[in-house]
């Protein structure tokens, strides 16, 4: 739509080129950009809200320009990553910042001594996850299970297309309990055909934790969940190559690097 706009105004400058086959209509060609999720419908943008869809896994060609769901018109991977990268960095500074803040000392960016604030209210529940912790912390699995594909740049297994990954892939069988790393609020519950059935769950700080590909969803939006209750069980659905759990963490609306939380 914005590029119509773009021609009609540049028309009116070129009063006379526009009229058939001229030569500003093909001056006119470069100007077009690869769609990015900021160039979609509005009504297909709030109809995917509604749905519950996130722009999670942009993808690029093998160059590494945008093809859809880029958070800027022709940023390439290496820009995308290195912004990914400074927001890790800042979401590490803001958290040890606030917990210098409090009474609570919290010296290390692995927010690992959480207060224990309250007993999860929930069976089964995951006994890595200390009770009452407020932000993602530990494993949202049990028994330190293998993981298949870290975060960042890879070639997506199904698509084969450089594509930045924006969580870390746990190895388990299908129906595996998965666990609230922290106290949170159940922001949504969907499915899609790329995350599958998932689940978001926003926490203190900033933080929302994000789960894809789960065979049953346990929770419901707005529901409030405890660290390491169980919130749903693993499984294969949506775009993938075989059963696992993909697990996200947000800061201030930015995927960050899972590594830096869950302590291994
Ligand atoms: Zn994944």
């Amino acid at each position: 739509m914005k590029y119509d706009m773009m021609r009609v105004f540049i028309c009116a400058a070129l009063v006379g080129f526009c009229g058939g086959q001229s030569v500003a209509a093909g001056l006119l060609k470069p100007m077009k950009f690869a769609p990015t999720y900021a160039d979609l419908p509005f009504s297909v943008r709030m109809e995917n809200e509604r749905a519950g869809f996130e722009d999670w896994e942009p993808e690029y060609d093998a160059n590494g320009r945008c093809l859809r769901g880029c958070a800027y018109q022709g940023m390439s991977i290496e820009d995308d990553l290195k912004a990914m990268e400074r927001q890790t960095q800042i979401a590490v500074a803001q958290l040890n910042q606030a917990t210098s803040q409090t009474a609570h000392p919290a010296p290390s960016a692995v927010p690992s001594t959480q207060p224990v604030t309250a007993t999860p209210q929930c069976t089964p529940s995951n006994p890595a996850i200390a009770a009452g912790q407020i932000y993602p912390s530990g494993e949202p699995l049990t028994g330190r299970p293998t993981i298949t594909s870290q975060y960042g740049d890879r070639i997506h297994p199904v698509t084969k297309i450089r594509t930045p990954h924006r969580g870390i892939d746990f190895s388990v069988p299908v129906g595996t309990d998965v666990f609230s790393p922290a106290t949170g609020t159940v922001a949504s519950v969907w499915s899609d055909n790329t995350c599958g059935r998932g689940i978001r769950i926003t926490h203190a700080g900033g933080f929302e934790s994000v789960y894809c590909h789960l065979n049953s969803q346990l929770v419901k939006a707005g529901d409030t969940v405890n660290a390491g209750c169980r919130i749903g069980q693993s499984g294969n659905t949506g775009r993938t190559t075989g059963a696992h759990l993909h697990y996200g963490i947000k800061h201030n609306g930015t995927y960050v690097d899972p590594n830096n939380f869950i302590g291994r």
